[in-house]
């Protein structure tokens, strides 16, 4: 990105709180902003035709489906039993993206936000404004710009795709991201494509393979050696036919497991699992034989099957595990001669042939990159001092930077081994694959340590397993926050914080280090401890066993924001309004 160069003509617009990502957490954050402040003049800045981000029209495709069931996916406002025409769902029971997308749209619609969200509208830049406090968004050429008091960057961390570094000018073949792997379904959805190479081994690569493979395609699915190998892919509901969430949306994963908070209501629990010699034995039982568990769907194993069985038991998180949310099956599809595995680095695409680093070279009509995402924010790379202060992943820190963070980290560490003691023994990744960025650094994974002063806060860095209800929970903490109504620890506290949950995600998570702190079984302590900050009592099941063991839904969450406004009001008008 250049410099934008500021034409004295250029179009101002103020307003109090401005959101870039009509995502469910940018949303999520409006809704919760005007609920509990309704007087705000709030703008939802939207690059996409359509709202839901991932779930926009112009990414969902048939054959996309929702990974949560669908009972964990709803929001309070509007339910799915009311929609009409009603959602659809796979043979598998499993929502589809287009029934989700359309879904999202009609809750925004019902929850009143459509007037507020500006769309084909993109933030080019955002600088800090002349007058040190507020926020300049710089809207598409540069020509407009947006000044706020209040920003909320919602830009979503799947939003950049990531491409190898290969040249393909001289590939005669169409070469899609699976970004846009909806969007370009007439380049691989005809008849002269008869073999796809399908680069990558995460859960989007899957996804892809089903779809080519329903489609009447051969694949090659061509996972690199530097990378973390291929995903799991568990199936979603669990041995007593219930489904997986229904442990995973309770508190139980989060004792069991390794968590970042050990939420209050049940610290002697927490305590036993985590520190004591036999709940320890237990949680890490629990962790390793989720292997054997997860091969079993895998069975029986071919020579081909083999090399799509990923490296570590599950919960370890080398590689962000999926959902088997698919209703064909998927491992048959490597049994019968439809998906070829093949362990190899891409190095060359030209006229129609792949070639590999292991000298091989294959013919193909097309390649789908599934190759993630970029997962540095642009928005202010042009300022490298706004970019570090800002927390965000940079490929230029300085050295000063560095040590800073390095010392916190350092320290980090000893309380992520002191309360969470199994992490000492969790199982070396074989490999990192190449970093080309560094982490985001976020006081709660939403606030900049150097810019807490209640104008800017990130959303939707660190994706949750039950995102739906924690883009619920983070969208009050962070309306809590901008409008002053929650008290922030000193900038001294929030940093060793930040690091602490910046450590403790990537030493949780195996093979993740600087893609983006991710919040996994863990995510209901999490969320407990966040919820409690904003003065919302987080345990609403009404029994100690009940919180344990059952499953939150949107039910529990109908009054959120009434229980926020009963305990503090409803916020004033900002101040300068009329
Ligand atoms: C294929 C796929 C399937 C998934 N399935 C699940 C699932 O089943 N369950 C689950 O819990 N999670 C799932 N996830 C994770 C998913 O990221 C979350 O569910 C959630 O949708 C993320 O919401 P978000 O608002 O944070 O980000 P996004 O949905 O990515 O929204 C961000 C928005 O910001 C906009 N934007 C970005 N930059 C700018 C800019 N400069 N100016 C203006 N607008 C901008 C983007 O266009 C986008 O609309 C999936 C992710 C992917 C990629």
């Amino acid at each position: 990105m250049g410099s934008l160069q500021i034409d004295p003509a250029i179009d101002e617009e103020s307003f109090d709180v401005v959101i870039i990502g009509a995502g469910m957490s940018g949303l999520y954050a409006a809704r919760a902003y005007l609920a509990i402040q309704p007087s705000i003049n709030l703008v939802v800045v939207e690059s996409l035709a359509s709202v839901g981000g991932v779930w926009s029209r112009e990414r969902i495709y048939p054959g996309l489906n929702v990974q949560t069931a669908p009972e964990y996916f709803e929001f309070p406002e509007f339910r799915y039993k009311d929609m009409d025409p009603p959602a659809e769902y796979n043979g598998k029971g499993y929502m589809t993206g287009p029934s989700w997308s359309r879904y999202f749209e009609a809750w925004t619609e019902k929850v009143g936000l459509n007037k507020y969200i500006r769309l084909n509208t993109s933030v080019r830049q955002v600088t800090r404004h002349e007058d040190g406090i507020r926020w300049k968004c710089h809207i598409g050429d540069g020509q407009k710009v947006y000044i706020t008091d209040k920003l909320i960057v919602a830009a979503g961390i799947t939003s950049s795709p990531k491409y190898p570094d290969l040249d393909w000018s001289k590939f005669t073949k169409p070469v899609i991201h699976h970004r846009y792997f909806g969007e370009r379904s007439k380049e691989w959805d005809n008849e002269d494509v008869k073999h796809v190479t399908v680069y990558g081994g995460g859960k989007g690569s899957m996804d892809n393979i089903v779809q080519l493979a329903k489609a009447g395609k051969k694949i090659t699915w061509l996972i690199r050696k530097e990378g973390r190998g291929p995903v799991w892919i568990l199936d979603g509901k669990l041995p007593n036919g219930k489904r997986a969430e229904a442990l995973g949306f309770s508190r139980i994963l989060a004792l069991l497991m390794p968590s970042l908070y050990h939420d209050s209501g049940f610290s002697g629990l927490h305590y036993f699992f985590k520190r004591n010699f036999f709940g320890r034995w237990f949680s890490r039982f629990f962790m390793n034989t989720s292997k054997g568990i997860a091969m079993s769907q895998m069975k029986p194993l071919t020579d081909n099957v083999r090399r799509a069985v990923p490296e570590l038991p599950p919960f370890w998180m080398y590689h962000v595990i999926g959902v088997n949310n698919y209703d064909v099956k998927i491992y048959d599809l490597f049994r019968d001669g439809t998906v070829e595995v093949v362990r190899d680095s891409m190095t060359s695409l030209e006229g129609n042939t792949v070639g590999l680093a292991s000298g091989a070279k294959f013919e193909t009509d097309a390649v789908v990159f599934a190759t993630g995402w970029k997962a540095n924010l642009s928005l202010f790379s042009d300022n490298l001092e706004l970019e570090m202060n800002l927390g965000m992943p940079s490929t230029n820190y300085t050295d000063g930077y560095l040590q800073k963070w390095k010392a916190l980290e350092d320290e980090a560490d000893k309380r992520v081994f002191t309360e969470n003691p199994i992490l000492k023994d969790a199982p070396k990744p074989p490999r990192i694959p190449p970093q080309d960025s560094g982490p985001f650094r976020l006081y709660h994974y939403a606030v900049p340590t150097e810019f807490a002063d209640r104008s800017i806060a990130f959303l939707g860095v660190a994706p949750s397993t039950g995102m739906s209800h924690f883009s619920m929970i983070m969208g009050l903490w962070t309306a809590a926050y901008l409008t002053g109504k929650l008290d922030l620890p000193s900038k001294e506290e929030m940093e060793k914080v930040a690091a602490f949950e910046l450590r403790f995600t990537q030493i949780r998570h195996v093979g993740l280090s600087n893609e983006f702190p991710l919040i996994t079984f863990d995510w209901m302590s999490v969320a407990a401890e966040f919820l409690k900050e904003t003065g919302v009592n987080p345990y609403m099941k009404g029994g100690y066993f009940s919180e344990i063991f059952s499953a939150y839904t949107a039910d529990d969450y109908t009054d959120l924001f009434d229980k926020w406004i009963a305990k503090h009001g409803i916020v004033g008008k900002p101040k300068g309004a009329d």
